[in-house]
């Protein structure tokens, strides 16, 4: 049954206002809802898995901030340890215990890298990394795979996810001819398309980066087979693996998708989860490798608030709750019986909808098709169905990203009782939508 629009008379004045400040009205652009319906909701706190809009609307949340919040909104733990923190000072721009706390959190708990150097954002982390490769290879190309999406820096703006693919454009205006010519860039799931390029551009090629777990152009998952296939060519030739694990480091196990699929990286990157919700990045490999960085070797990557001791507070708070006995086994089980639910209802209507899921990210995919491994398989029509489901289910007090080319994330906050509301938004949605 068709309900009523929800208010959004104060975001809408926000948002006017906020649009002779701002470009679009926002500071990231997908925040804008331009690919679903309505005026942007403006968000005013958070405590669990629930968020309030400005109009005092409750929604239970699955965007968790685009994938930090794997523990839900404004933890006690983590909230009390960074006001703890924060009493002493906001920023220092020298080392500090803190920094020597999370490294250590993180570097006793992977095998997958010896030493780590902490940034601001992923983006910094993966721009860092391929200098990394560069400086380490002495070789100046990257291949990257299309539909993936590593941050806004220049060189990995072309045919990449996210806010890129929401608005029909895969890459930049403003990046350089020159740079995008470094920038080799394949499908996913094509052996053929990377053998390939690895021969017109033999001893060239310094790094490939992927996401493991692709999850900027819908979630496209790919077969271990094809991740050791791309291990073992790297090494063929030369080139340096990048995990870029922005999204699924810490969210599919704490050692990411490297554990995952059990391979190991020359390099991976990390955000989102790693900062608690406030902006760090990383990223880590062996020793011998990340002791080409300065001050130690000749590649140069620094900043002012980088390890800043307050978002080292809220990682620490968040990773030490991940290293619980049975968090992820609980986190898993719980959306793999949520996906399992609507997989059920859809069947049974025979609705055209897909839920891939991996850990606790899913995404709903409007296709008929078992498989989804690369862009080109996404029908960009498909979209219309999203657009329709999620102004179904914002009034249902149900929030996803607003673009469906974004996946959705279960926390460790959402209870059994969200769930079932959940579900029960979805199916009266669907209902609609088809
Ligand atoms: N890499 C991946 C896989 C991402 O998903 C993102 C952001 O969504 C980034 C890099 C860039 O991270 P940030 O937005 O923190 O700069």
């Amino acid at each position: 049954m068709q309900i009523p629009d929800i208010s959004r008379t104060k975001s809408a004045e926000l948002y006017e206002k906020a649009k002779t400040y701002f470009p679009g009205g926002v500071n990231s652009p997908v925040r804008a809802f331009k690919s679903v319906y309505g005026t942007p909701l403006f968000i005013e706190k958070g405590d669990g898995s629930h968020i309030w809009d400005a109009d005092g609307n409750e929604f239970i949340d699955f965007c968790g901030s685009w994938g930090p919040l794997i523990l839900g909104h404004n933890r006690a733990s983590v909230r009390e340890k960074v006001m703890e923190v924060m009493q002493k000072g906001m920023s220092f721009g020298a080392p500090t215990a803190l920094e020597n706390e999370l490294a250590e959190l993180i570097l006793s708990n992977n095998k997958y890298i010896q030493k780590i150097r902490f940034v601001s954002s992923g983006t910094e982390a993966v721009m860092s990394a391929i200098r990394l490769a560069r400086g380490y290879t002495k070789r100046d190309k990257i291949l990257k795979f299309e539909g993936c999406y590593h941050g806004h820096t220049d060189a990995l703006l072309v045919k990449a996810g996210s806010g890129l693919v929401t608005f029909g454009e895969t890459s930049s205006a403003g990046v350089p001819k020159a740079f995008a010519d470094e920038t080799i860039v394949v499908a996913l799931n094509d052996k053929d398309a990377l053998l390939k390029a690895f021969d017109d551009f033999k001893d060239q090629i310094a790094a490939v980066i992927i996401e493991p777990i692709p999850a900027n152009n819908g979630l496209l998952l790919q077969t271990p087979e094809y991740l050791n296939f791309l291990r073992d060519t790297c090494i063929q030739n030369g080139t340096m693996l990048i995990f870029d694990e922005v999204i699924s480091g810490f969210r599919v196990g704490f050692e990411g998708a490297a554990a995952y699929y059990n391979i190991q990286p020359d390099i991976i990157t990390y955000g989102k989860i790693i900062g608690g919700g406030l902006p760090v990045g990383a990223y880590g490999a062996s020793a011998e490798v990340m002791d080409h960085i300065s001050p130690v070797g000749s590649v140069y990557q620094a900043g002012t608030l980088s390890g800043n001791p307050v978002a080292m507070a809220a990682g620490i708070a968040q990773l030490t709750e991940l290293l619980q006995p049975g968090f992820y086994e609980e986190l898993h089980d719980k959306t793999a019986g949520f996906v399992k639910a609507i997989e059920a209802f859809v069947a049974e209507r025979g609705y055209e909808l897909k839920v891939f899921t991996i850990g606790s990210i899913f995404w709903f995919a409007f296709t008929g098709k078992e498989t989804i491994s690369s862009a080109d398989d996404i029908d960009p029509q498909s979209m219309l169905k999203f657009k329709a489901m999620h102004r179904e289910l914002i009034n249902r007090g149900i929030y996803l990203g607003p673009s469906g080319y974004e996946v959705g994330f279960i926390s460790a906050a959402h209870t059994t009782a969200d769930l079932e509301t959940t579900k029960t938004a979805i199916f009266d949605s669907l209902d609609i939508v088809f």
